[in-house]
């Protein structure tokens, strides 16, 4: 490790500008050191950096310019600064984007300060209006936290002289408090556990990798209800009493606060949160007590990886196999296997949690790679849902009807013993397509190459590719003649109505992303349903994660054919982990044995089989051994190459130059497919073409990648996006 640099030492400092370079200047009175975070001159403007290592010279040094200031925060460890650059390195994304992802807290490095805060003092205003009544919701919604009267009265919806009015009231305290506190502190040993069977051993080794102090990845198996989150909680426990910090990564829609309550009541407080719903304040207080100390645990949404720990001991990624980890915009990074990365770097063991494991895991559990825990039996409860096929092809259903009788049966069952039904279907909105009855036409998005989904709810065509939205026409915009416009297929909205229809007594909760203003809104209605809010429930893919319903003894997969469709080699693998995770909803309480119900077409599908027959492990050698045929991940490497542009002929054009300037990829064996129209060719206006460059396992592909892509010049208007291992293989 470099030492300090004295005063008009020359220093690199890495911008978050896009140069794509360390960039020299001198080092600040008082000197400076290796992380330190500095205000240096960028033209005339002043940006944030952070001090790389000493500078490169080569650039005259009467001219060079000097670090203005070293803010007040913990520099950034090396551990941190290998991680993004090995990061950075690994994804083709150019540094400076890396460090932006590393410095995302706002007010980073102003001093420590006091600020205004508010609380709940616990007495009623003598006038309780509808806005004070909100503001005092509010407060209660942020479970007695200080909120600053920006948060609250955003929050509450009212000025902030409705806030100072209670403060008058004596309803509410104003208060001045340190910027930034310490989180509550978290007890190991707040309380008993229980583990069994499988369990106790699965804690065990969890428990001797973290003792360990050194890196390991293991894959911890386990169905829904078998105990994983209380296994790993075990290795966090153990974290915890050594003193160093541990980070547990959700899907950012399984933050709920049914996690939250789990970590309280087995340590005693809660952990710092950090994910998109989470406030300005919070994220910077988070962001300093990371690095200081001042906070033991962290649960978070993918970002979270690039916090900057003082002393990170422990990394679990649940649901591992969750799509969601992989950052589709700006840098594109898989975060399951950028934890890992930083695990290694840390020296501290990587926990990978999953029902349905990602078959990359599996292989490499398979391989020796990551060790791998399987916890058999359910937590209190001991079976797996029944899982039965129904065979819609003998059903004949109306044409505007999806529930087929036996499901409907079983839905009425399950009301008449005052227990709760599922019915899945992975389709947001009322209906996908909406066709003219009387030219064929279907509505599609002005801006992308994708049709618009009727939103009754919001009483809009909505583009799920672009999130642009129209009326729903009177008249057809092909041929003009109206009234004919008609919904095809179902989503969610239309099943509910259904639903109604067909139990117009039942109580039915609609679970979808895009019906709740924000992550707290659904998180409330989660909580309700949970304590018996709804007789059927209906969903997107957003129930697969992690809430139990306590209540909830049958699912029903209304069309589990719909993954299936299309010619992607992940295919097979999604269905099946989406409609494990959703049926595995079913019976979590004890005594209570679930039912899963899944409808389909193709009973006889070797993927549908799988999902009812319960031999995972054949289905993941199957799907193992025929990506391994096939020469794909995770047996070969795959980079996709997104080029977008207005110009039509210009994406195809510098594609066809690309693919004709392979030689740098053939000198490592590699192969380069297309140009040909990404799977949606064209979004937000701009025309999009993807190249797929196949690789062996072992091939230095980014170093090919970054040589090959820098001998064409790119127009202005061009972007060029690089995808290592891309989700989808298209
Ligand atoms: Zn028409
Ligand atoms: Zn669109």
């Amino acid at each position: 490790m470099t030492g300090r640099f004295a005063e008009g030492e020359r220093v690199g400092v890495l911008t978050t500008e896009p140069l794509g370079r360390v960039l020299d200047y001198r080092a600040p009175e008082g000197g400076c050191g290796p992380g330190d975070y500095v205000v240096v001159p960028l033209g005339p403007r002043h940006v944030m950096g952070v001090v790389w290592g000493p500078g490169e010279g080569g650039f005259d040094a009467a001219k060079l310019r000097g670090v203005e200031r070293v803010l007040d925060a913990a520099p950034m460890r090396e551990e941190m600064r290998l991680f993004l650059a090995r990061a950075a390195d690994y994804t083709l994304t150019p540094l400076p984007a890396m460090l932006r992802l590393a410095t995302r807290a706002p007010g980073l490095g102003d001093p420590p300060t006091v600020r205004r805060v508010y609380r709940a003092s616990g007495h009623e205003p003598a006038r309780l209006t509808g806005p004070r009544q909100r503001v005092l919701d509010a407060l209660e919604a942020y479970g007695g936290a200080p909120v600053t009267l920006a948060e609250l009265s955003a929050e509450a919806g009212v000025t902030g002289s409705v806030v100072k009015g209670l403060v008058k009231a004596g309803a509410i305290l104003e208060e001045e408090a340190p910027r930034d506190l310490p989180y509550p502190p978290l007890d190991p040993g707040a309380a008993a556990v229980r583990l069994e069977g499988d369990q106790v051993a699965a804690a065990e080794a969890l428990v001797a990798a973290v003792a360990a102090d050194s890196y390991s990845t293991t894959l911890l198996k386990g169905v829904t209800g078998s105990g994983k989150t209380e296994v790993y909680l075990e290795a966090v426990a153990e974290c915890l009493r050594r003193g160093r910090q541990a980070l547990v990564l959700l899907p950012e829609i399984a933050l709920t606060s049914e996690f939250l309550a789990r970590v309280e009541a087995r340590f005693g407080a809660r952990p710092a949160e950090w994910h998109s719903g989470v406030t300005a304040t919070e994220r910077r207080r988070l962001w300093r007590m990371v690095s200081e100390g001042g906070a033991q645990f962290v649960a978070g949404a993918r970002s979270a990886l690039f916090l900057p720990f003082r002393d990170l001991g422990l990394i679990v990624v649940d649901e591992e196999h969750d799509t969601s980890y992989k950052q589709e915009e700006g840098a594109l990074y898989n975060a399951r296997d950028m934890a890992v990365l930083r695990a290694s770097i840390c020296g501290c063991p990587a926990v990978l949690a999953s029902a349905t494991p990602s078959l990359e895991s599996w292989v490499n559990a398979a391989q020796g790679r990551y060790g791998r825990l399987d916890l058999g039996a359910r937590f209190g409860a001991a079976e797996l849902p029944e899982m039965h096929a129904l065979d819609m092809r003998p059903e004949k259903l109306p044409a505007n009807r999806w529930i087929s009788e036996p499901l409907a049966r079983s839905v009425e069952a399950r009301i008449a013993r005052g227990e709760q039904s599922l019915l899945f279907l992975n389709r947001r909105g009322y209906a996908p397509v909406t066709i003219c009855r009387a030219c064929g036409h279907q509505i599609g998005c002005d801006h992308c190459d994708a049709r618009m989904v009727e939103h009754r709810f919001q009483k809009r065509l909505v583009c799920h590719q672009c999130g642009a939205t129209k009326p729903m026409p009177e008249a057809c915009p092909s041929c003009g003649v109206e009234g004919r416009m008609a919904p095809v297929g179902p989503g969610v909205e239309r099943l509910a109505e259904e639903v109604g229809t067909r139990f117009p007594q039942a109580r039915v909760a609609v679970l979808s992303s895009d019906l709740f203003g924000s992550a707290r809104a659904l998180k409330e209605q989660i909580a309700a349903i949970a304590e018996g809010g709804a007789e059927i429930i209906i969903g997107t893919q957003i129930v697969a994660k992690g809430h139990n319903f306590p209540l909830l003894t049958l699912v029903g997969v209304i069309d589990a054919d719909l993954g299936l469709q299309g010619s992607d080699l992940r295919a097979a693998e999604r269905t099946f982990q989406l409609v494990r995770q959703v049926a595995g909803r079913a019976g979590r309480a004890a005594g209570k044995r679930g039912v899963a119900l899944v409808q389909t077409y193709q009973p006889e599908h070797p993927v549908i089989r799988a999902i009812l027959g319960g031999d995972e492990e054949a289905f993941w050698r199957a799907e193992a051994e025929e990506r391994r045929v096939a020469g794909m991940p995770p047996y070969g490497r795959l980079a996709g190459i997104i080029l977008s542009s207005p110009d039509v002929g210009q994406v195809f054009e510098i594609g066809a130059e690309l693919a004709r300037a392979d030689a740098p990829l053939r000198r490592i064996g590699a192969q380069v497919f297309g140009p040909a129209p990404a799977p949606i060719a064209r979004v937000r206006g701009r025309h999009r073409v993807r190249l797929l460059v196949k690789a062996q396992k072992g091939a230095p592909l980014q170093a090919a990648l970054a040589e090959w892509i820098g001998q064409v010049k790119l127009p202005a208007n061009l972007r060029l996006a690089v995808d290592i291992d891309p989700q989808s293989f298209l």
